[in-house]
């Protein structure tokens, strides 16, 4: 493909993250490879991104074992002609991202590509919807994530279990993804994380999401983006049946 053609298809790129060993689910295969009606789990959220008005291309991460895997069986079979690369990740998950954005940077310089979604691939059920509503938001704030209010009481506790505080519910968030940056501004942020790397134990810093990511290394406010609880991420082998259920669900909700 040409350089030009290569650039315009990473404009809108989603970083789907599958390179998780995916220990919790307990299971021989790892979990976004595992069959969910009837297809692997990552390929319910890359039919939607490949269906998507938003997203224009498609960079897949996984372990390096699983690469042609991937090409072959996932993008190859399926059809996937949105996925521009298949790359390989590394051992925490802000890894994988690292490896993704240096990719997409590789492919299409610093300036080819304008928007990241980066999302787990054990998210089976985002939407069009979800989709249409964080690009809104990018690029009117420039950073935002999917995300629904906590129908629960949430309290933050000490590492001995006591109750330290108890947010108000009302401000009280559960973060999924997709989460969405400008590429330039998603870069900034990981290229400090690289340099600081070394220090986070130190500092007791567990990065878990991409949004704290720019929350801790730059001064860019991150938007929360109403999106849906079906939004769920498989995990343990209990959100596979919830996942099964969602699926029966929709699939009732059609006839
Ligand atoms: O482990 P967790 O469920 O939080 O992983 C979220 C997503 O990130 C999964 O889709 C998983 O495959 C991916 N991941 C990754 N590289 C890692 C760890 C997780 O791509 N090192």
């Amino acid at each position: 493909m040409a350089d030009r053609e290569i650039r315009s298809q990473l404009k809108n790129t989603a970083i789907v993250l599958a390179a998780g060993s995916g220990k919790r689910m307990g299971t021989d295969t790892k979990k976004q490879f595992m069959e969910l009606d009837g297809k692997p789990l990552m390929a319910h959220c890359l039919d939607v991104m490949q269906r998507s008005d938003i997203i224009t291309g498609i960079v897949l991460v996984c372990g390096s074992e699983d690469v042609d895997y991937c090409k072959d069986e996932i993008a190859g079979r399926f059809g996937y002609d949105k996925v521009v690369a298949v790359t390989t990740g590394g051992k925490e998950r802000y890894h994988s991202v690292m490896a993704g954005l240096d990719k997409i940077e590789e492919l299409a310089g610093r300036d080819g590509c304008e928007h990241v979604f980066i999302h787990d691939a054990a998210r089976p059920f985002i939407t069009e919807e979800v989709l249409k509503r964080l690009y809104d938001s990018v690029r009117e704030c420039e950073a935002c994530v999917a995300a629904v209010k906590s129908k629960d009481t949430v309290k933050i506790a000490n590492s001995a279990d006591y109750v330290v505080s108890t947010p108000n519910r009302e401000l009280t968030w559960i973060i999924q993804t997709p989460q969405v940056f400008t590429f330039s501004l998603a870069k900034e942020a990981y290229d400090k994380l690289k340099e600081e790397e070394c220090g986070l134990s130190c500092q007791g810093i567990v990065v878990t999401d991409d949004a704290m990511v720019v929350e801790t290394w730059t001064s860019h406010r991150v938007k929360l983006v109403e999106s849906s609880y079906e939004n769920i991420k498989v995990t343990t082998p209990e959100d596979m049946d919830i996942a099964k259920a969602i699926i029966r669900r929709r699939g009732s909700d059609k006839r």
